[in-house]
């Protein structure tokens, strides 16, 4: 019987990958994760991974690696599931299936924010839905101003406290609903921050099954063609005690107008503006309000 490379004993390492390639390719799906998941299970640097490539593999591994490639190819399972972690602006985030997995378009709207807030005096931002606390986490390390979080999301919640305590940032974490946990303790941010669910429940079926199957639903949906969450905020903002001076949003490529017109009409004399990503696509909504 002819044996296929990657079943032999000694399978190199490079054979391994070009059969998981290939496998992936002829299920629609992309190759590279191949090189990502045969790192992660042979748990070696970049470098060492790169130069051992005619390398025989252990046989374990090479069932361990199988098994990964064939459930993405199947079902879809975003690689960062597998693996549970993901890079977010240089650093490691450990994530599950209860938050979403981070984008790189939130990785500008990080940035929007760093750019934008450059005080002497510290000042007091909130990160609202904040997941796997990505942004919250993100600006405690890049910069003194003083961070908060929330989510409605418990299990969210402990995994955004387990990336905080890995990473050595200070963040204050309150369960939930966005703004909600703020106006209880009577806490007053200065700047509020949020990638809220903007996706309209109406448009799931444009979504690939490694997004629609994996990402909480709650991290993605959002009623009102996918402005609800944009109406609560504005909602709970109206209720703080001293009104915050800057939001920033994430919103779909799509809402930059509507969003600009929630936050005109609860505050007539707002400055707003709105901000491409890397692609061109309206992604950031900032608020001087
Ligand atoms: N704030 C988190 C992120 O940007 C989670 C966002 C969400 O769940 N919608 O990744």
């Amino acid at each position: 019987m002819k044996t296929v490379a990657y079943m032999k004993n000694d399978a190199k390492q490079y054979e391994v990958l070009q059969w998981a390639s290939l496998f992936l390719k002829n299920h629609q799906r992309e190759p590279y994760v191949a090189e990502i998941l045969l790192q992660h299970y042979l748990n070696e640097p970049r470098a060492k991974f790169l130069a051992n490539m005619r390398d025989p593999i252990p046989l374990a591994i090479v069932e361990q690696f199988k098994k990964a490639i064939i459930n993405h190819a199947k079902t879809g399972i975003p690689v960062q599931h597998i693996i549970g972690k993901t890079e977010f602006y240089g650093r490691e985030f450990h994530v599950t299936k209860d938050v979403l997995i981070p984008r790189m378009e939130t990785e500008e709207l990080v940035q929007c924010v760093l750019k934008k807030i450059q005080t002497i005096e510290p000042l007091t931002i909130v990160d609202l839905g904040t997941g796997s606390g990505v942004i919250a986490i993100t600006l405690a390390l890049e910069s003194s101003h003083h961070i908060y979080a929330t989510d409605i999301s418990g299990d969210a919640l402990k995994v955004a406290k387990h990336n905080a305590i890995s990473l050595d940032a200070t963040v204050q974490f309150y369960e939930g609903d966005f703004l909600q946990p703020m106006i209880d303790e009577e806490i007053h941010p200065d700047v509020i921050v949020s990638n809220p669910p903007y996706i309209a429940k109406e448009d799931a079926e444009y979504l690939s099954d490694t997004v629609k199957d994996f990402d909480p639903d709650l991290a993605l949906f959002a009623d009102h063609h996918g402005l609800k969450a944009y109406e609560t905020i504005i909602k709970q903002v109206r209720q703080l005690k001293s009104r915050p001076k800057h939001l920033f949003f994430e919103i779909g490529y799509n809402q930059g107008e509507a969003v600009t017109r929630i936050i005109r009409q609860a505050f007539p004399a707002s400055d707003v503006s709105v901000y491409q990503d890397m692609n061109g696509k309206d992604r950031i909504i900032y608020a001087n309000i």
